[in-house]
Parts: C-alpha cells; structure tokens; sequence
C-alpha cells in the first residue's frame, strides 16, 4: 500500500479469497524493474501459441523429500501450426537435463535464454515441422517458488513432511517447463511417484486411499491453464461429506474440517442451480497446513484451503463457497492473461455472494458486501483514486502480475456487476452468465471480448441500460463511478449502535453481542477507535476474549488495532501467530503495523528471522520487500 504504513483498514479484513487472498502489499518503487513486454499475447509468457502450442501433457514425477527436490519428465503433445522449428516454454529455477523429440525419444538441441525478472528463463527447443512430441527431462531447484517443503514439525501432525504448490499467476513454470500463459488451455494425465505411506493428490481425478507403493495416476481430462496445475503430498486422509463433495487433511485435522465444511454439497448445488452444471465432476477441498500463503487456490476438482478458516462455527466458510465458484469463473471461462484478472476474481465475489444468499440468507450476503466494500474504499484511498492500479483492465507488463491482486479485482469488480444486476434485474443477469459460461466454458476471455459480449447479448436489449451502467467508465478508468450501488446491512447498524454505546461510557460486557458472526465482529474492530488506553484494550479483552480466539481474523484485525497502542499483554499471541501462520492476507498488515509502530524495523525483523523459514515463496517474497530483508 504505498508509502502509507497504516491505514484505518490496513488489515484486508475480506472474507472474499482465493488464490484467494488480495495482495495487500504494493511493492516499493525501488524494486520495480521496467522490462519490456515479451509477448503481444501474454507480457508475461515466452510462449507463441499462434505458432506452436501445447495439447496435452503426460507428467511423470518422482518426489524425493530427503533432497526436496522433484525430478520429472514433461512429455508435451504439441501442434506446430506454422511448420516453425522452434517451440518456446516458460522455465524459472528449472535445470533442464535434456530434451528429446517425436515417439522414438530422439535428442534434440535446446537452449535457455538468461533470466528476465519475475519471468524466468525461455526454454528454447529445435522441432521439425512434423513434431507433435518433445518431452523434457528436468529437475526443480530450491528456486521453484511453486513449490513449498514443509518439514514433519511444520505440519498438524508431525509425523510426515509435507509438500505443496503454488501455481498462479506464473509459478507453474517453477515446477514444470510449460508454456505458462492463461489464454493456453491442456489436458494432463500424471504418474507420481512418492515415499511409501503418504498420499498424493493433483488437480486431477484423485485417489481416496493411500497407495501401499506409492505410485499415484492421475488424469484431467478437461484443458486447463497452467496456473491451475497442483500437486500435494503428506500424511493425508479423505472423508465424503455429499453426493460429490469430499475434505481431504492430516487425520488429525480432519473431522473438525468436515464439521466446518458440511455445507459445501448445500454451496454445489445452490451453485449449479445458479448458473448451470458443475462441470469438473467432484468438488473436494483440501486442508493444508498454515503455510498456505492464501486462504484458497481454485485448483480444478481440489480447492486448496487454509486452516485459519476453520473457525468452529462455519462463520469463515465464505472462502469455499469463493473457490468453488471459480469452477465457473476462472477455471471454466479464463481470464486471457494478467490485466484481464477482474474477470476471475470479480465474477467470482459476485458468483460467492450469490452462493452465501442462497446458503444463509440476505442478511448475511448483505455483511460481506459491505465488507467488501470496506476493502474497495480502503484500497482507493490507498493507490489514490487517479491511479492506473485502480482500473479493472490493467497494464502489468514488466511487473509481477501478483501486483495485480489487489482489491480492484475483486471489489471492484464486484461491484461493477452488482451494478449490472441492479440495472438490468436480476433474472436478466442470472440468464446472461449462465449463457456466458456456458458458451465460453473451456475457453478464455479477454476484457474487450466481455465487453462485446455483453453489449450484444444483454444491454443491446434496452438502450437505457448501457448509459446507466457506463462500462468504459469502470472498465478502463481509474477511481470508483459515482453510480456505484449502495448496499446496507441492518446487522453492521446494529453493530455500530453497540459501539457508539461503549464509546459513550457503557460496559463492554453489557453489550448485546451475544449472536455475533465474525462478520460482526470484525465490523466491531474495524471501527474502534485508533487510540485505545490500556484500560479500554483489558476491558474488551476480559469481555470478548480476542486475545485467546481461535479464529484467525477475529485475532489478526485485533493484532493491528492493538499494536500502535503499545498494548504489550499482546506480544506472545502476536509472536506466535506470525511463526505460525504464512496466510499473506494477515502477514501483511500485522507487519505493517509493527513497522509503523516500530519504524526501525528492528521488531518486525527480530520476529521475520523466526518465521520465514515457514513462509511460502509468496508470503517471503512480500515480506521481503516489506522489510527491507535482503538489503542488508
Ligand atoms: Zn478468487
């Protein structure tokens, strides 16, 4: 967020994630590399897929915790369009052993370029005309960013090590030689060989069981973009909790993760009776350890889910209802490339809030718009309302697109398609998307072909309605349009009575707050007063008990409240959920706060230094900058 260390929101309090979780860091201008865009297709990609593209991948795979290291085979189907004598990947921390062409294996010369920033290295291979195999035999690195070893003391149950990925935006090409770009779509079937007893999953048809040998086959049979390639293995175990919904998560984890999730067969189909089949056949969720930088990757069949959602009363279940959502939005119609996220991550709030209507009324939909809306002004106030980072459609060539997941996307975005809504009713809407998923499933979508799209099929239908709504407005300019909807929420002006009451001399304990969601109670901390006394701090932790919640954001929003207050009672709850916890969503702001409220530094790094072997590359990558770490 700029230079502004602490803002009133500074704790991106959403309960909207997916890979989730906005990116509530902006980089400092100092690190920002200017390089020019590679592609006219994708700035962030080598890949040429008007000349050579990829169909289909047959992975086989070797996980080899003791040197944390995969070596692998990626056998690529391609289709060679203009007879080139080139295919170009995207590579980054990859070494590549050799390559080979056709059905007889046959070697064949390569060459990898040197390392652009954020981007990688191209992999550059010799086809003929008529190739239509090139399988490249590989090793990752400790540079595949993707990927996160965890150590047995790292996971619930500390009796395995544990692996994961991170694949979106551009860090499949971290683990796997692909061409890494949003707008290229392929099948994959894998083989993963891991140690004896654990299980491996992928985002693929998945095994229920551990097998004895260790050897997993796994098939997607529906084209996917890379970003949506996933692979985990631990101590895992499996559980159904519907007709196609299942958790996976270390047997210590799982029962209380299928009591917190047992509405997700309700979410699946009050989804599908939305906006039509759920087309990836199961809907599984698995439970990682705390590392997870995010609350949520979308990955196809498998949501990857953070552990600080499991809150003990399904008050936090907002973020499945968000991943499954991009079952539709993102996984089903992609966004093209990086500067058209808005269109995975707006649809998907607006699809989730749709789901949490259906699945627990108005009233609570209603909390989480306005929520959202928090992070929206928050976010605005923070770029400025001139800003380019504030338009949907973005310009991130040069940059790491992880600049890109900022709230604009997601709120913003959201809010834009309320509008929509609120133009054109609801039934119009509801008719349109589903004709939209449907017609562009399995396909990707660029910001200017949506906009002819909806011109054509829904606002061509009443010339009011695009005058109303103004898209080029949102779309392509800066700020928030003055026709932006309104939401209220009865519950939030109940929340604001009680305060009002405390502020005025009333008891914390005589409040009414005995039925608060955590929605609730974040409104409720998000709106006390900046400056605290001690006093005030011990009386609403002796009332509501914030220090000692289990729930992750309830402790993280009182975290940032707390710690400009000098409030030192805080300090080993705050120490520990840092080395805990790699969420970036509650990092951020937790560092950020103890930055402003120790400018040298000296705090935030003493408890970084504990906690960043912990971190997923994500997570450092962010905290790096934050806190000056490899300057000094
Ligand atoms: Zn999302």
């Amino acid at each position: 967020m700029k230079h502004k260390l602490l803002s009133i929101l500074a704790i991106s309090l959403s309960l909207l994630a997916c890979n989730s979780d906005k990116n509530v860091k902006s980089m400092s201008e100092e690190t920002k590399v200017t390089i020019a865009p590679i592609s006219s297709e994708d700035p962030h990609s080598y890949a040429k897929p008007n000349d050579v593209v990829v169909k289909h991948l047959d992975w086989t795979a070797n996980v080899d915790f003791d040197s944390s290291r995969i070596s692998a085979t990626a056998r690529w189907t391609i289709e060679n369009k203009t007879g080139a004598k080139e295919v170009y990947f995207d590579t980054r921390g990859l070494l590549i052993d050799y390559v080979t062409i056709g059905n007889n294996d046959e070697f064949t010369t390569f060459r990898l370029e040197p390392e652009v920033m954020y981007v990688g290295q191209k992999l550059i291979v010799d086809i003929t005309p008529k190739t239509d195999v090139v399988r490249i035999y590989y090793r990752t690195t400790e540079k595949s960013d993707a990927l996160q070893w965890l150590t047995k003391e790292q996971t619930a149950d500390k009796t395995h090590p544990f692996l994961f990925t991170q694949s979106q935006a551009i860090l499949a090409r971290t683990w796997i030689p692909c061409q890494d770009s949003p707008g290229i779509r392929f099948t994959y079937n894998a083989r993963v060989k891991v140690p004896n007893s654990m299980m491996a999953l992928m985002s693929a048809y998945n095994p229920t069981d551990t097998m004895p040998n260790g050897t997993y086959d796994f098939q997607m049979e529906y084209p996917i973009p890379s970003y949506l390639l996933a692979l985990s293995v631990g101590n895992i175990q499996y559980q159904s909790v519907g007709r196609n919904t299942g958790i996976y998560a270390e047997p210590s984890m799982l029962a209380k993760s299928v009591a917190e999730f047992e509405d997700m067969q309700e979410m699946v189909d009050s989804a599908e009776a939305l906006y039509g089949a759920y087309r990836w056949g199961n809907y599984d969720v698995l439970v990682l350890p705390p590392s997870f930088p995010f609350g949520g990757m979308e990955n196809p069949r498998l949501t990857f889910a953070t552990p600080t959602i499991l809150a003990g009363d399904k008050s936090l279940t907002s973020l499945i209802a968000h991943e499954l959502a991009h079952s539709w939005s993102g996984n089903l119609v992609t966004n093209y490339n990086w500067n058209d996220f808005w269109l995975n991550e707006g649809f998907t709030v607006y699809f989730e809030n749709r789901i949490m209507e259906q699945v627990y009324g108005a009233d609570y939909a209603n909390m989480l718009a306005l929520i959202s809306y928090q992070d929206l002004q928050a976010e605005l106030d923070d770029f400025g309302m001139e800003s380019p980072k504030t338009k949907l459609k973005l310009d991130l060539a040069g940059q790491d697109p992880d600049e890109g997941m900022t709230s604009i996307a997601y709120d913003k975005g959201f809010y834009f398609l309320k509008l929509i809504e609120y133009t054109v009713g609801r039934e119009n809407f509801d008719q349109f998307l589903k004709t939209y998923f449907n017609t562009y499933a399995f396909k990707s979508m660029t910001t200017e072909g949506f906009v002819d799209y909806i011109n054509a099929e829904l606002l061509s239908k009443n010339e009011e309605w695009a005058s109303a709504i103004n898209l080029d407005e949102w779309i392509y300019s800066p700020g928030l349009p003055a026709n932006c909807p309104k939401i209220q929420s009865d519950r939030f002006e109940k929340v604001e009575g009680e305060l009002q009451k405390w502020k005025k001399g009333s008891a914390a304990s005589s409040l009414a707050s005995a039925n608060w969601s955590t929605h609730e109670w974040l409104h409720f901390l998000r709106n006390l007063p900046s400056k605290m006394s001690m006093e005030q701090m011990e009386e609403l932790d002796k009332a509501f008990g914030f220090i000692k919640s289990g729930n992750s954001e309830i402790l993280a929003a009182w975290f940032v409240k707390v710690i400009p207050n000098n409030y030192k009672v805080a300090k080993p709850a705050i120490n520990d959920f840092l080395v805990k916890i790699g969420r970036r969503k509650f990092l951020t702001p937790i560092y950020k706060a103890l930055i402003a409220a120790d400018p040298s530094k000296i705090t935030a790094r003493g408890i970084y230094e504990k906690a960043r072997p912990n971190y997923h590359a994500v997570a450092q990558q962010t905290m790096d900058d934050l806190l000056d770490w490899n300057k000094n």
